[in-house]
């Protein structure tokens, strides 16, 4: 299928993946995510599913091949196997592919409905394998949920990628046996350094890691080669000889990955965000609610393309504030 108008940054950077996200509510309070006492969206101001299914559908026209779910939490919205499912119908006619990034809580439930809509593959958050440290960092005791719903996604066939956020003194040192675990049962696991976005209770930097000091430690351990950037992601990715699984590393800090974006990020009240470190934004849902829906939805795009900066800048100070005031949660990751 042909789309009307490819999306094209003023950086000449063809913008083909759109990370949406479905809500900013949460079952868990990751510590480095949001505060104990998070305050949500009122459920008014987010789109409904009609609205998300047709501002994806907007995407889809103008060149977008692939779409991740994301939040917040994609699976405590109630709804959201039914745009899964609707979305899945674009799958081959526009959509290449249909993913989705959750905390794995309830993945037990719904990896079922999720591969039968077309979703192949999922990103799992998961930071730690040991009960105690994953309730201090999420809030919430689920661990036993999150590796059910991961064991049940591999057993249907969904293919599970391990995401990590490295933490200081939290689970540094347990990261290679994560490495191990993750790779003995065929998932992928990609390490993320934490980024300043969003007030929390405390300062990210104390838990902040850089990543190549990392990749130093587990070479120590492990023999890791450079394999080939085909993901067209951020991820830069090694194969680690010893378990033959493969490793990411997103270095939002200590390697900025901008000349090669390809992405976009809309929130759950459909503001766009044309970069994940920067603060330009357009508001879809007062175009998708105007008179003339698709002529407002073209032009906001195509002032999105104008916007998106070139990189990001982001820096752990202590006592700073974050480089943006919203959290991950509303951007979705
Ligand atoms: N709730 C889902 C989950 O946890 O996978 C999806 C949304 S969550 C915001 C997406 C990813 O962002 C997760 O892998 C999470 O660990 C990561 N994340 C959250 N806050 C972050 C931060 N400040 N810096 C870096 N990664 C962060
Ligand atoms: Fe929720 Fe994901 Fe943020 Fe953790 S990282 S609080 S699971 S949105």
């Amino acid at each position: 299928m042909s789309c009307s108008q490819p999306l094209v940054d003023a950086f000449d950077r063809r913008i083909s993946y759109l990370r949406l996200s479905v809500t900013d509510r949460c079952d868990l309070r990751c510590s480095y995510c949001m505060p104990e006492r998070m305050q949500f969206l009122p459920k008014k101001e987010v789109l409904s599913l009609e609205e998300l299914h047709r501002l994806a559908l907007a995407f889809i026209d103008r060149g977008i091949t692939k779409i991740r779910l994301t939040g917040g939490e994609p699976l405590v919205r109630r709804d959201v196997v039914e745009l899964v499912q609707a979305l899945g119908r674009r799958l081959g006619d526009g959509l290449e592919e249909l993913t989705l990034t959750t905390n794995g809580t309830r993945l037990a439930e719904f990896a079922g409905p999720l591969l039968d809509a077309g979703v192949k593959r999922v990103n799992v958050s998961l930071d730690t394998m040991d009960a105690t440290l994953f309730e201090t960092l999420s809030r919430r005791d689920r661990l036993v949920q999150v590796l059910r719903g991961i064991a049940a996604a591999s057993a249907i066939g969904l293919k599970v990628k391990i995401n990590t956020v490295a933490l200081k003194s939290l689970n540094e040192g347990k990261i290679p046996y994560l490495v191990e675990w993750a790779h003995a049962h065929g998932h992928d696991i990609t390490l993320i350094e934490v980024m300043p976005l969003g007030e929390i209770d405390g300062e990210r930097v104390d838990h902040y890691l850089p990543l190549p000091a990392i990749r130093d430690r587990l070479e120590e351990r492990f023999t890791l080669t450079d394999l080939p950037d085909d993901t067209g992601g951020p991820a830069r990715y090694v194969r680690v000889e010893e378990t033959g699984g493969r490793l990411g590393f997103i270095t939002p800090l200590t390697n900025n990955f901008c000349a090669s974006c390809n992405r976009i990020r809309v929130t759950a009240t459909g503001q766009l965000f044309a970069c994940l470190g920067g603060a330009e934004q357009v508001d879809l849902r007062a175009a998708l609610r105007s008179d003339d829906p698709a002529a407002r939805l073209a032009e906001a795009l195509d002032t999105a393309m104008r916007i998106k900066p070139e990189r990001h800048h982001f820096a752990h100070a202590r006592g700073a504030t974050p480089a943006q005031p919203r959290h991950m949660s509303v951007t979705g990751g």
